[in-house]
């Protein structure tokens, strides 16, 4: 069979080259193409993913969340510079659900994860904002797949612990990790929240301030999770006391991520896992797509507002004003 590299238009290859050669320059430009909302772009950088897709799929995919201020940015820093040094090529992506509105991204403040930008086997990239196929978390997942084939063994997927993101970032992810802080009563709330459903690790960040706190805050969320049903059935989420600020407790909890992910792939639940995120991934950009489609009709564009007036002032069903408007699409 063809090698799909072959099939790239030749600036094309040469990109998908240079990123399989660990080259993050290449890397930086590929996901940049993969991020574009030009048609042309969408389309080469369509052909390089699936030149580059049967390389992909090597690394560790850790999701991180946490309410601002929990730490994320130190912990990942301190995570990533461990992991560095056990020989790991690390990459940190963002899911920043506030970016699409904003324009801003949580990545985008230089300052955060400075020493570990400077290291030449780590790729730090803001979240896209906005504007693409399948939304924020989409480009996300694209460019995931091609820190992979340039050879990223960790992708660290961040994201703050609002909106549907955390789903999101959980969904594309093979152990989801939590960072909450000593403080208990917020993270407790959001582990109530749903969270729960979600998180396979738990890190409770900022230990150094009180150990004596921190041990009290492990302890009253894991009793929390263990009241719940597990989600991983058999796995009691561990939550590890950490210092991201002085490197403590760092290699434990990494420890703790590595057992869920040997485990779930002993039994073959990760391979189960990534094929359904596939499908869900698939799934999710139809649905998306169509919802574009839908609103950039022409029809729709002309007769949405006066709908709504009608629907809004009772003269007519929502359900009537919707089929209205799927007829008028043609959906
Ligand atoms: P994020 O918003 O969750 O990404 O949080 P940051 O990583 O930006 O951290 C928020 C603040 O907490 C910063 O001032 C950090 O220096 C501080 N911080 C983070 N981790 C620790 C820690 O382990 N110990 C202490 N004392 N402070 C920390």
């Amino acid at each position: 069979m063809a090698d799909p590299l072959d099939l790239l238009e030749p600036a094309d290859r040469r990109l998908a080259r240079d990123v399989l050669a660990h080259d993050r320059r290449a890397l930086a430009k590929a996901i940049t193409l993969l991020e574009s909302s030009r048609a042309d772009h969408r389309a080469r950088a369509s052909a390089i993913l699936a030149a580059l897709l049967p390389r992909s799929g090597g690394a560790f995919r850790l999701g991180v969340s946490g309410a601002p201020g929990a730490g994320k940015s130190t912990f990942i820093e301190s995570l990533g510079l461990h992991l560095l040094g056990l020989g790991h090529r690390v990459a940190v992506l963002a899911v920043d659900p506030t970016s699409a509105i904003s324009g801003g991204s949580i990545l985008g403040d230089k300052t955060r994860m400075e020493r570990l930008s400077r290291e030449e086997g780590a790729f730090i990239r803001p979240s896209p904002s906005g504007g693409l196929l399948g939304g924020v978390a989409h480009g996300t997942r694209e460019a995931m797949l091609v820190c992979e084939a340039a050879g990223h063994d960790v992708v660290i997927v961040e994201t703050v612990g609002v909106g549907q993101s955390e789903t999101a970032v959980a969904g594309m992810t093979d152990c989801f990790a939590l960072v909450a802080l000593p403080n208990a009563g917020d993270d407790l709330q959001a582990i109530k929240r749903g969270i729960v459903e979600l998180v396979d690790v738990v890190a409770v960040n900022k230990c150094d301030i009180d150990p004596a706190a921190a041990r009290v805050a492990a302890t009253q969320i894991e009793n929390a999770l263990a009241m719940l049903r597990p989600h991983e059935p058999g796995w009691t989420v561990p939550v590890v006391a950490v210092s991201a600020l002085r490197q403590q407790g760092i290699d434990e909890f990494w420890g703790q991520c590595l057992r869920f992910r040997a485990r779930l792939e002993a039994s073959g639940a990760l391979a189960a896992k990534r094929r359904r995120q596939a499908l869900d991934w698939m799934a999710a950009i139809v649905d998306h797509e169509l919802q574009a489609r839908f609103h950039a009709h022409p029809a729709v564009k002309r007769e949405i507002g006066a709908l709504r007036e009608k629907v809004a002032e009772g003269a007519m069903t929502p359900a009537a004003a919707a089929a209205a408007l799927l007829a008028a699409a043609s959906v």
